[in-house]
């Protein structure tokens, strides 16, 4: 059977891949295990002269992979040549970053000597998304294979050749470690069979609900680790003392970027009365500003959606959510292929809009009374990736943070991921974490080390088990 990539912009087939036989996939799992068999050993400086060399690879043909993304799921051009930036950016993180992280770490026991170590766990399976087709992967998998461990991805069958060009970037970084991170062209109803082979130590999952909770299920039954970074319906909250015109820009930028196709996207925006009839007029404006077009075009600022499916779903949850009692404060809609930016007012729990996930430009406003409600409002929501909240007075809010049930509080920015920080979501949102500290000791076997009353041959010096901790 035949994979299928498809220009959303042109609606013309791209390239079409043959599923990967039995044998095939049997190549890729031996050649995973035994290429962690030789990279768990590898020691710092090698795995940092990899990590950099994979961010030079990333930079040197980043016009080549910017234009696939944006062939293969129609996002803005010049945001896809930021999304390589940002994957050469994790990449050089964690090179630096990755030795301080794994250091072992001494624990004072009733032992001569107690501490505990970070050793690889073997082959992780990435399951991924196609709106961010690139940074999906990098943002696990660099963290991982700076652990120690080896990687195959079952990417979103709309960005096989994504997939591809990431396996060979990994590849070429150094051919004497070929294996590290491998692509799997298979369906989904055949994932099953590579979570449960026994050479997958756990998953990394990030995409819908639905899928997510199949995979975690496979994934349980067999006793192996997931994580899952799933939906989101960030609130938008812009208090009465709010600079509107930072909180407009901001939350253009926060709904409309990636075609609106971001699970981290401002989807609720929540606005206290006295400035909500501003923010929504200046917020129309700046939409009508908006450069809708060829993705592939400079400065095209919205392209299509990434599939049929997409602006369907998208068009029936906005006509429902009108039929309810939404208003509609600007009106794009869904033409051919595009679903264009549109404001709704009105919006009230129990419509779609408001109770599931939106992934396209439509922006929804909830008006409150003031800050005490914006909260209620905000954690009225099965999801919990991320809140922004714009008040010029911060120390204020700051003392609510506590209240919100959400994986991040951003004041005064729209919520983001940055290599430095973890990331990941609460409630149906998923579990676990990516990035930062978190994200590198998520696909790690913690190992506790306790020595007492030995006579040791050769007391170990800390340097050595700085290495060790690395080398597994
Ligand atoms: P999806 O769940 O349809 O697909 C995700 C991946 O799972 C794809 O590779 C898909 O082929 C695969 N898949 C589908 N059915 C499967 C099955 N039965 N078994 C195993 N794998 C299967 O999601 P999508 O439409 O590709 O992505 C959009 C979703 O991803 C949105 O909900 C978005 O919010 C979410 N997302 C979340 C984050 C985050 O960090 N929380 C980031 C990006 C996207």
């Amino acid at each position: 059977m035949k994979i299928t990539s498809i220009n959303p912009f042109t609606q013309k087939v791209l390239e079409s891949f043959d599923e990967y036989a039995d044998e095939q996939l049997e190549v890729i799992l031996k050649k995973a295990t035994s290429a962690y068999d030789n990279w768990r050993h590898a020691n710092p400086e090698t795995r940092k002269n990899y990590m950099c060399k994979v961010a030079e690879i990333l930079r040197m043909n980043k016009e080549k992979y910017a234009r696939t993304i944006t062939q293969e799921m129609g996002k803005p051009i010049k945001e896809a040549r930021a999304e390589i930036e940002k994957c050469a950016w994790v990449s050089e993180h964690y090179a630096h970053e990755a030795e301080m992280l794994l250091k072992r770490e001494a624990v004072a026991t009733d032992a001569d000597l107690s501490y505990i170590v970070y050793d690889p766990i073997g082959t992780v399976m990435g399951i991924m998304p196609w709106n961010f087709p690139f940074w999906q992967v990098f943002r696990f998998a660099v963290p991982a294979i700076m652990a120690g461990n080896t990687i195959v991805i079952k990417h979103a069958p709309n960005v096989t050749r994504c997939a591809l060009h990431i396996e060979d970037i990994f590849s070429e970084a150094d051919p004497e470690q070929d294996g590290i991170m491998q692509a799997l062209i298979i369906q989904e109803k055949d994932a099953a069979k590579i979570i449960r082979d026994p050479r997958i130590k756990a998953i990394s999952f990030t995409g819908s609900n639905e899928t997510g909770a199949k995979v975690a299920t496979e994934a349980a039954g067999n006793i192996k680790k997931s994580i899952l970074e799933l939906g989101g319906n960030n609130p938008f909250i812009v208090l009465e003392d709010a600079d509107i015109d930072k909180a407009v820009d901001t939350g253009i930028t926060a709904r409309m970027q990636n075609n609106g196709q971001s699970c981290i996207a401002a989807k609720r925006f929540i606005l206290t009365e006295p400035v909500a009839d501003k923010f929504m007029e200046r917020y129309v404006a700046k939409m009508q500003e908006l450069k809708i077009g060829d993705p592939m075009e400079e400065d095209t600022q919205i392209g299509p959606l990434a599939t049929e499916e997409q602006v369907k779903k998208l068009k029936a949850q906005v006509d429902k959510s009108v039929k309810m009692g939404a208003k509609v404060v600007y009106d794009g809609g869904a033409v051919d292929n595009f679903y264009k930016p549109t404001l709704l007012s009105n919006v009230k729990p129990g419509m779609p809009v408001f109770d599931e996930e939106v992934f396209g430009p439509v922006a929804s406003v909830i008006t409150v009374k003031d800050f005490d409600e914006a909260v209620e409002v905000a954690n009225q929501s099965k999801y919990g990736l991320g809140v922004s909240i714009f008040t010029e007075h911060t120390h204020h809010a700051e003392e609510l943070v506590y209240y919100f049930d959400e994986g991040s509080v951003f004041f005064n920015d729209m919520v983001k991921s940055d290599p430095r920080l973890p990331f990941g979501g609460t409630k149906s949102s998923g579990y676990g974490r990516e990035l930062g500290k978190h994200g590198i000791h998520e696909f790690v076997n913690v190992k506790t080390i306790y020595l007492k009353e030995g006579k040791y041959h050769h007391k170990p010096q800390k340097e050595e088990h700085v290495a060790k901790s690395m080398g597994g």
